[in-house]
Parts: C-alpha cells; sequence; structure tokens
C-alpha cells in the first residue's frame, strides 16, 4: 500500500518542514526533536506502522497503550463506515443516539459485578476528572459535606487536566503546576524491587495496607474517594502490586465508607489479560475509569462507570439541582461508540482476553532470558503490559542517571531496528497489540534484546 492523496503531492521533507513549523508535539522536548528526522506516519497495517520514508515499525506500545486489534482493521473500519452513513455526532445532552445505548448495554455486561451506569467522555484525562467530581458531589447529596478530599497514591498518573494532575504524584510532570491544583492525600503504592520492606510480597502488603488504614481512621470521615491504578501503575513505570493489595484497599475503602474509584483507563479492555484489572482480585470499585483500548485504538471515547447506589443519589425534583452538571461536546460520539462495539465483538469472537492471558506466559519465559543482560535490573509484567527497567549496577541496583537518557537510547536504536517505543525515564515499556501472534511477539522482543544490548554493553566492548 502507498501513501494517497495529501502526502503523495508532497517530499518527507516538505512534510517535515511543515511539522517543525507547525505542530507542537506532546511530552516532548521541542528543542531537540526538530533537530531529528521525524518519523511521519502515512498508513498502517496489522501490528506495523509505515512512514513517509517508506520505513515500517512494530507498533511496540501500541500507540501509546491503545491499540488492541491492530490497524486497518476491517471489521472496526466497516462499522466506522457505516456509522458514518447515518450519523457522525449527535449530542447526548438530554437526548440518546443509538450505537452509544447498545454500547453501556454491552459495557455493563463485561464490567465488574456491580458497575452499572456508564457515564461518556473522549480521553482518559476526563473519565477521570468525572470520577472525581460524581464522588464529590456524591456526598453532597448524601448529607456528608465535610467528605471533600482525595487519596492517591505516590507516583499515579491519572491525565493532564487540572482534576486529573491533582490526584496524580509524578513530581516531573506535575510540580510546576502545584499552586493551581487542590490538594490530595498520598499513601505509598507497593513497589517490591524497591520496597523497604524487603521481598516477601505479604510483608510488603501488610505494611501498605497498615499505611492506608492509620490515613483513613485518623481522616476517613472528611475522605470522598480513593484512586488507584489497579494491578499496575503504569506511568511511574509500570509497577506490578502485589497480590492482595488491592483486595485489601477495597475492604478498607468499604470499612472507612470512602469511595474507592479504579482507574483502568491503561489497564482496563484486556491489557493485562483479564478484561479488567480489577478482576485480578474479585474487585468492583465504586467508580470505574477506562479508554485508550475501548475502541481498539481507533476513536477518543473514555467512560466513567459507577454504581446504582451513586446514581440513585443525583436523582431528585428538577428545582432540586442535583443534576450532574458535567459534559462534552463529543460526549457519546456514535463514530467513536460504532468502533468500540466492533472492537468489542472481535474480543469475544477471537477469545482475545484468554489469549493475551495465555501469550503472557510465554512472554514471560522469553523475557526470563532478559535478566541475561548486565543492565537489565527488573521486569515487570502483567499481560501484555511490560516494564523492563535498566539499572547502571544490578547488584546496588542503582539507577542511571536522568542525563544519560538511556530509555530514550534504547527506543532510539529499537526504532533504528524496526520498533516503536517509547520509555519513561530508564524503564522500557512494551505494550504490544493485544492481537499481535506469537511469530511477532517473537520479532518485536528480538529487537528489544538487541536494542538494550547495543545501548547499554556493546559500547563497552
Ligand atoms: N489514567 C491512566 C492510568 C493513564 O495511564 C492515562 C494515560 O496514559 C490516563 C489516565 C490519561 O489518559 P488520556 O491520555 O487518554 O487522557
Amino acid at each position: 500500500m502507498t501513501a494517497t492523496k495529501p502526502y503523495a503531492q508532497l517530499t518527507y521533507e516538505e512534510m517535515a518542514a511543515k511539522n517543525k513549523e507547525y505542530v507542537w508535539h506532546p511530552f516532548t522536548q521541542m528543542k531537540q526533536y526538530i533537530e531529528d528526522d521525524p518519523v511521519i506516519i502515512t498508513h498502517g497495517k496489522g501490528r506495523k506502522l509505515y512512514d513517509m520514508q517508506g520505513k515500517e515499525y512494530w507498533d511496540g506500545v501500541s500507540s501509546i497503550w491503545l491499540n488492541v486489534h491492530g490497524h486497518c482493521i476491517e471489521e472496526i473500519d466497516n462499522a466506522i463506515r457505516e456509522q458514518l452513513d447515518l450519523v457522525a455526532h449527535s449530542t447526548l445532552l438530554g437526548m440518546a443516539n443509538v450505537p452509544s445505548v447498545l454500547l453501556a448495554e454491552k459495557l455493563v455486561e463485561i464490567m465488574p459485578k456491580g458497575l452499572r451506569k456508564v457515564f461518556y467522555s473522549d480521553a482518559g484525562a476526563t473519565s477521570v476528572e468525572i470520577a472525581i467530581k460524581m464522588a464529590f458531589q456524591y456526598w453532597q447529596h448524601k448529607g456528608k459535606p465535610a467528605k471533600q478530599h482525595f487519596i492517591t497514591m505516590k507516583e499515579a498518573y491519572h491525565g493532564d487536566t487540572i482534576g486529573a494532575v491533582s490526584v496524580g504524584a509524578i513530581d516531573l510532570y506535575h510540580k510546576t503546576y502545584s499552586s493551581l491544583l487542590f490538594p490530595s492525600i498520598k499513601v505509598t503504592y507497593p513497589f517490591v524491587y524497591r520496597s523497604p520492606y524487603g521481598e516477601d510480597h505479604d510483608v510488603i502488603v501488610k505494611k501498605h495496607l497498615e499505611e492506608l488504614e492509620e490515613l483513613l481512621k485518623e481522616r476517613g470521615h472528611e475522605i470522598a474517594a480513593l484512586i488507584v491504578e489497579p494491578i499496575v501503575q503504569g506511568a511511574s513505570g509500570i509497577i506490578v502490586m502485589p497480590e492482595g493489595y488491592l483486595r485489601g484497599v477495597r475492604e478498607l475503602c468499604t470499612t472507612y465508607n470512602v469511595l474507592m474509584i479504579a482507574d483502568e483507563v491503561a489497564t482496563g479492555f484486556g491489557r493485562t489479560g483479564k478484561m479488567f484489572a480489577c478482576e485480578h482480585e474479585g474487585v468492583t470499585p465504586d467508580i470505574l475509569t477506562a479508554g485508550k483500548g475501548i475502541t481498539g485504538g481507533y476513536l477518543p471515547v473514555a467512560i466513567t462507570v459507577t454504581t446504582d447506589n451513586i446514581y440513585e443519589a443525583f436523582l431528585g425534583e428538577y428545582e432540586e439541582q442535583k443534576t450532574f452538571f458535567h459534559g462534552h461536546s463529543y460526549t457519546g460520539n456514535p463514530l467513536g461508540c460504532a468502533a468500540a462495539l466492533a472492537n468489542l465483538e472481535l474480543f469475544e469472537k477471537n477469545r482475545l482476553v484468554e489469549q493475551v492471558a495465555n501469550k503472557s506466559i510465554y512472554l514471560e519465559s522469553r523475557l526470563n532470558d532478559f535478566y541475561e543482560l548486565e543492565h537489565v535490573g527488573d521486569i515487570r509484567q502483567k499481560g501484555f503490559m511490560i516494564g523492563i527497567e535498566l539499572v547502571k549496577d544490578k547488584t546496588t541496583k542503582e539507577a542511571y542517571e536522568w542525563k544519560e537518557r538511556i530509555g530514550v537510547l534504547v527506543c532510539r536504536r529499537a526504532k533504528e531496528l524496526g520498533m516503536l517505543l517509547r520509555p519513561l525515564g530508564n524503564v522500557i515499556v512494551f505494550m504490544p497489540p493485544l492481537a499481535s501472534t506469537v511469530e511477532e511477539l517473537d520479532d518485536m522482543l528480538s529487537i528489544l534484546k538487541q536494542a538494550i544490548y547495543d545501548i547499554t554493553e556493546e559500547d563497552k566492548e
């Protein structure tokens, strides 16, 4: 397949010049970026992306953690086209559209039991904003206006809007805005590799739950909700919780009458080997947020799903003004919802969640070989969510310094070898599309290993 229409008129150099002239890229230091030759994607097929210079790449981070089946998947393409012939968009403010109704029904079917009402938006961050406002307002309606505060986890990431940043805790991204934010209370997310409590998972879980309980005992009466990235804390470096912690958090939230918000924006829709990560521990949160994979990685749809109990607290006479005054122009977009329905049908048809769970066992065994590399300190994996932490010294776990840009260099090498990746500091993130075949995964893993070796070892020979 070749690039068509607008691209065909322009050379790569002309397009790169326009990119440099007009586009400000997210999470990108533009001073360096504009010095480099940019990858400019023209099209994709299956698990690969193709650029204007005729190079092809594995989509090794699923286009920032969201692609599911691959690119240009016939069933999803057709669903969008069919919906386009009907209507591209109509509002959900006070009215409905067909795909958003059908999708909500489907979502309730696959959600952890008890989550029954779907509120749509268009990004992970907006789904979190909604969860925060919903939890806050819920307590006002319940006659407990003192419950206004939020607990979050250290190093949490919930998106880049101001509310989501307020419950975020990654200094590098969030500190600058501190005076703009509402304060949130932070507890420590259990991080086995660098735990001060040793290596015994049970001990780590116990210590962290004690920390949370102490806080809840003292301040539970003024806490509206706790927000957590269940099972895997993503942007902090793919930190996988030890077993039992999430269940413990759920129990403590119930005991101390605090709502639990599970942010499944990264973990939802099969990524960890269950449809939702909460299922690993049989947990139903009071509010679940999700986005990314919901449309198979096609269109911006996100959801905040909650219980009948919370929904019903907002019911009242018009003049009572209990309405949830929140919405976005593209809330419940029919094209996005049609894509999501087709995506979920493919999940079922291909038994994709089961496939991810099975293939992740294979991935684990292949990844184990990476420990033979001198600078691979820790490999963290849950399903198709993988983080490889590179360290200067394995014995002391000494970290590479920020200025060494080790993650950036490894990902740059991977790009040369044919795979697109994006690091989180010294952690190389590998998140292949969920439908990747074993052969495709093998190819991607070879590139990954080679890139790590070339950057961390070869230079020293
Ligand atoms: N929450 C979590 C756990 C995430 O990992 C992300 C993005 O990576 C977000 C929220 C924000 O999602 P979005 O980028 O769609 O706003």
